[in-house]
């Protein structure tokens, strides 16, 4: 590929729709190139998926290899990070613990062999092996094909991290608008030439990047644009602090857990969104609460001592994902100086995809690792 350098920028402008963390981590790729940036949101930062995300740093199991080199450089940039901030509370690499359910679906095995080809450290363990590896698990809850432990995997809270970016994107100048409204995407000519919010506010850019999180795909089609849309209401469950050794991200069968900062933990699980949450006519959520109850429950049964959980906050809305299940990165083609972030796994990928997506915004150059992954699959 061609080298691109801090000093190759073509732009010295950009607007930036969305301050989730694809959208503040390009921003402040692009504000420490010098370039001039804006982002709008509407509302505080991280008030999208980022804000009521599992955050779990892997690349664990099956996918595409690009997908999973993107991913590994994703996790490399988290340990620089964590490197800087030893004793962080809001990034840890802890490992992660994973079990399947005991039926013919089991695939702990099969994910196993895999990870061990691409030397993904991986260890298989029987229940009674976890707890000399990592504490706070009940074993009795893991079924006899045993765990799959991953040692190098970890988490983020990404409004911390969202909070500390933004403190360096002030002090590089770069300007977050939240108290507008929306922002939609202005073209002029074919080209994308700024952004304007709800109250009128356009600001004039050489480029833009839309990075709105589950409403990427909406707002790419009033232009034109088409992405696979693969996006389900999710349900995050916050608990109120306790005091428990538990440190591995855990996914089990009925739930996966994280530790968060000051001692909580988020509960997450496909099936209790599916139960748990209606989407009333007007768009808001209603939740389900013997459904976040039975979640709670099922956090207590693979947690070492059953502890007792109680309910913090519950997050809800869309879990941005393609609809083929790939990132969506880079510049829309048909439309000169627009380009795009859209992903599952965003927090895994929340460093790197800001770190490729600027050089490309700041230079025109592609980069290779983003090759696979182009809006235009979908076109
Ligand atoms: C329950 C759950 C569990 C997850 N688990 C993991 C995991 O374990 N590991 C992992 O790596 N990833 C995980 N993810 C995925 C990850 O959290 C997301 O991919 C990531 O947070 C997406 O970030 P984003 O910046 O694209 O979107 P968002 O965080 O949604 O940010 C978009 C922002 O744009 C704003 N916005 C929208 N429309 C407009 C508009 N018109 N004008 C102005 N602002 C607008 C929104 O309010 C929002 O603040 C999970 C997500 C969820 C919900």
């Amino acid at each position: 590929m061609k080298a691109y350098s801090m000093t190759d920028n073509t732009i010295s402008s950009a607007v930036i729709i969305g301050a989730g963390i694809f959208g503040v981590s390009t921003g402040v790729q692009l504000a420490r190139r010098g370039i001039q940036v804006t982002i709008f949101n509407d509302g505080s930062p991280a008030n999208g998926a980022s804000g009521r995300s599992l955050s779990w740093l892997n690349s664990a199991r099956m996918r595409s290899e690009p997908y999973h080199r993107l991913r590994m450089a994703g996790i490399d940039r988290y340990r620089t990070l964590a490197a800087k901030h030893p004793d962080a509370s809001w990034l840890r690499f802890d490992g992660g613990l994973t079990w399947d359910a005991d039926n013919d679906r089991n695939e702990i095995d099969a994910a196993y062999r895999h990870e061990l080809s691409l030397a993904y450290d991986a260890l298989r363990l029987s229940p009674e092996k976890v707890a000399g590896l990592t504490p706070g698990v009940d074993a009795r809850a893991i079924t006899p094909q045993g765990a799959i432990f991953n040692p190098g995997e970890g988490w983020v809270d990404l409004p911390a991290l969202i909070g500390m970016l933004l403190e360096e994107f002030a002090a590089l100048g770069g300007v977050l608008v939240t108290d507008e409204g929306k922002a939609r995407v202005v073209i002029e000519s074919g080209r994308a030439v700024g952004a304007e919010t709800e109250k009128g506010h356009f600001r004039k850019a050489d480029a833009v990047v839309l990075a709105t999180g589950p409403a990427v795909p909406r707002m790419a089609a009033e232009s034109g644009q088409v992405i696979g849309d693969g996006t389900p209401i999710a349900l995050l469950v916050q608990t109120k602090p306790l005091a428990h050794p538990l440190r591995a991200v855990l996914n089990t069968p009925r739930v996966a857990i994280r530790p968060a900062p000051g001692g909580t933990f988020s509960l997450d699980a496909d099936w209790a969104a599916d139960e748990g949450v209606t989407v009333r006519e007007d768009g808001s959520y209603e939740i389900d609460d013997s459904v976040v109850a039975e979640l709670l429950a099922e956090a207590t049964k693979v947690m070492e001592g059953s502890p007792h959980l109680e309910v913090a906050s519950v997050g809800v809305g869309g879990k941005p994902i393609p609809g083929d299940g790939e990132p969506v990165i880079g510049a829309f083609k048909a439309i000169p100086g627009y380009y795009v972030a859209f992903s599952h796994s965003g927090a895994t990928l929340g460093l790197i995809v800001g770190e490729l997506l600027a050089c490309e915004v700041a230079t025109g150059i592609e980069h290779p690792m983003l090759a696979t992954f182009r809006p235009e699959r979908f076109a």
